[in-house]
């Protein structure tokens, strides 16, 4: 039987001020007091595992390991199915700027148009189909862990589309819509995202009956 949380402090493994505010939402109503590793001054660790479980599960176990308290951590990002999985684990990097491309940071327009490329130097007619991913992973300082995984099938379109939301989201039409997530109410899409679905199962196990 999978280890329950009950209420006390969770460690977020996070330095995102807005992914610790999202996840406390959530979580405080179970009587759950998040804190971030960021505020704990907890180290980041290198995320170099090749899925997003073993990402997930590389951040809760260092957060768990350095406070000695229960960490939760996510891990999240897109999967191309003609680009077998990818970017996958490396979807953000996908829009690190190189030296050559102008000032550092991300450029998620180039991200999407690597993607776009990608897919064009395949046909026209291949398939677009896409989904995004969410693992949430909590571990305990005794090495006990639980995985949830979160799923949100859809396809890509070309040209992006809408101004909301961030990421590849302006190329992304969830199955059953014809808007892609920028076009969408965030109401809407953090209702049925890969985040809304992982955090399902967590609160259903955790918490549930
Ligand atoms: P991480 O989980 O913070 O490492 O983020 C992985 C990357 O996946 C993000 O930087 C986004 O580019 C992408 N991503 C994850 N969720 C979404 C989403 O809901 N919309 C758009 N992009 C997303």
């Amino acid at each position: 039987m999978t280890r329950r949380l009950g209420s006390g402090t969770l460690v977020i493994a996070t330095h995102n001020a807005g992914k610790l505010k999202e996840i406390s939402a959530l979580l405080e109503p179970y009587g759950v007091k998040c804190i971030s590793a960021g505020s704990l001054g907890l180290p980041e660790p290198a995320e170099d595992g090749t899925t997003f479980v073993q990402n997930a599960m590389i951040k809760a176990r260092a957060a768990a390991e350095a406070s000695g308290l229960a960490a939760l951590a996510d891990d999240s990002g897109l999967s191309v199915d003609a680009l077998d999985g990818r970017p996958g684990v490396y979807t953000a990097d996908w829009a690190e700027r190189q030296w050559f491309e102008g000032e550092p940071g991300r450029d998620w327009y180039m991200a999407m148009g690597k993607v776009e490329g990608l897919l064009a130097q395949k046909g026209a007619d291949i398939n677009r189909s896409a989904a995004f991913h969410c693992v949430l992973a909590i571990a305990w300082p005794d090495g006990e862990s639980a995985v949830y995984e979160g799923l949100c099938p859809g396809s890509l379109t070309w040209p992006p589309r809408g101004e909301l939301g961030f990421g590849y989201d302006p190329v992304f039409v969830p199955d059953g819509k014809n808007q892609t997530f920028a076009e969408i109410d965030p109401a809407q899409k953090h209702a049925s995202s890969h985040r809304a679905d992982a955090f399902a199962k967590l609160v259903a196990e955790q918490f549930g009956s």
